[in-house]
């Protein structure tokens, strides 16, 4: 006896792998018409799993295990020849619900919900690498996933490089014969700097190995990394998807068969989405079209704004004309994202008085949050790394970051103008 392994599992259609069937069904109405939906569509109603009370909102499932008919029925649960939830560690119908909407908004064949956008991160590389393998990894990633590459992959004989996101030809250079995985980000924190993604994803074709792309920045409103070739794209939905500051998840996206060892990973390993987060997660994804777009249209207005004042030495944010980004993000990109940054003329000291000058907008270090927040990143989310390698990626100590929430404008502007008036 014993659960059986993940293989065992009726893996023969589309997302069946986790089909957490609930007792009653899906919303008859408007499941037939999933594939003819536009995108917006997809994201209020894609992924539905109603119980038989016919609940219109999305139901929460609060449940660790579920009953079955009879005894046949469990075994015929657990050999996977019946689909439907067993156990909430690898099927939950809320849980479910949301990785079937991010699927769709990703167009990715299968999506695995993870307790953290780090464990998302953790469980890719679990599950799709083994010792031995090589990684190239882009220098300008989230501080955690570079602690995650650099400290903990070693442990198990994955080798790792690190290279620029910016040129191309750093990633050529850095494969070797056993490399299996790229990882990126674009576009890249603090400095906005935009990858080629179809370029990227020829290089790791060409390697045979597996291109991984952080699309937390963009989210699948503004940017679908798989449609340019990327083979999974992975999500911190703590931050845009939710969009609130409320709940701590991720996800992985990409081909059903990658998912499956992905899903396997999770099984036996745990990092599991709630369904209480999942349920969140749902309804940030309702809006998160119509949020992307305010958090971008706010950014460039901001970062027009700065570009203008006296006390700002360089402003990085991709939508404007000046960044070199700025075309391939405009083709890529369906807008250029909430997230800008400033050097202020200086050092440390100004930097952090333009920080403490300002009254409205939250010091911290989170992002894709309604409340804009202000962060010094030489200090804080890049402070792990070496002052030589800080230099080298462009974080200098008189380098902010804003992710612009969803304030208004004016109010925002007058923040950071208090804030550079403290420079005095
Ligand atoms: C926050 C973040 C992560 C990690 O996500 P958690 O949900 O905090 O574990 C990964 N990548 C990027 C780009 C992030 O901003």
């Amino acid at each position: 006896m014993g659960v059986p392994s993940w293989k065992q599992l009726d893996l023969s259609k589309k997302g069946a792998q986790r089909s957490a069937v609930t007792t009653g069904s899906k919303n008859k109405r408007d499941e037939p018409l999933f594939e003819e939906l536009d995108w917006q569509s997809l994201a209020v109603r894609g992924g539905i799993h109603r119980s038989p009370e016919g609940e219109h909102s999305e139901p929460l499932y609060t449940t660790s295990s579920y009953v079955f008919d009879n005894a046949a029925q469990a075994a015929a649960r657990f050999s996977g020849d019946e689909p439907g939830n067993v156990y909430s560690r690898y099927t939950n119908p809320t849980v479910r619900g949301f990785e079937e909407r991010l699927a769709y908004l990703e167009g990715a064949e299968a999506c695995v919900a993870t307790a953290s956008g780090m464990s998302a991160i953790l469980s890719t590389c679990m599950a799709l690498l083994k010792a031995g393998d090589h990684v190239v990894c882009s220098r300008d990633v989230f501080g955690t996933t570079r602690t995650l590459f650099a400290k903990y992959l070693g442990k198990f004989g994955i080798e790792v490089s690190f290279v620029p996101l910016l040129p191309v030809q750093a990633w050529q250079d850095a494969l070797r014969e056993n490399t299996r995985l790229l990882y990126l980000e674009t576009p890249s924190n603090p400095l906005c700097e935009v990858a080629d993604l179809a370029a990227m994803a020829e290089i790791a074709r060409g390697a045979d190995a597996l291109l991984v792309v952080d699309n937390c920045f963009c989210t699948p409103a503004l940017q679908q990394p798989l449609a340019l070739g990327a083979d999974v794209v992975i999500h911190s939905a703590t931050k845009f998807l939710d969009g609130q500051g409320r709940c701590v998840g991720g996800a992985v996206l990409g081909r059903q068969e990658l998912m499956d060892e992905v899903l396997g990973f999770l099984r036996s390993c745990g990092p599991t989405m709630s369904a209480f987060n999942a349920w969140v997660f749902l309804k940030g994804l309702e809006t998160l079209a119509l949020r992307m777009e305010a958090h971008s249209a706010a950014a460039l207005a901001l970062a027009e704004w700065l570009e203008a004042q006296p006390a700002v030495e360089q402003v990085f944010y991709a939508g404007l004309p000046a960044h070199p980004g700025h075309e391939l993000a405009a083709r890529q990109q369906k807008a250029f994202g909430g997230v800008l940054s400033f050097r202020v003329h200086g050092g440390q000291q100004e930097a952090w008085q333009v920080i403490d000058g300002t009254r409205l907008m939250s010091l911290t270090a989170n992002l894709g949050d309604a409340k804009t927040t202000i962060v010094h990143p030489a200090t804080t989310t890049h402070s792990r790394i070496s002052p030589a390698e800080r230099l080298d990626a462009g974080i200098t100590d008189n380098l902010i970051r804003v992710a612009v929430g969803l304030e208004s404008v004016e109010d925002l502007k007058q923040d950071l103008a208090r804030g550079l008036a403290a420079l005095g």
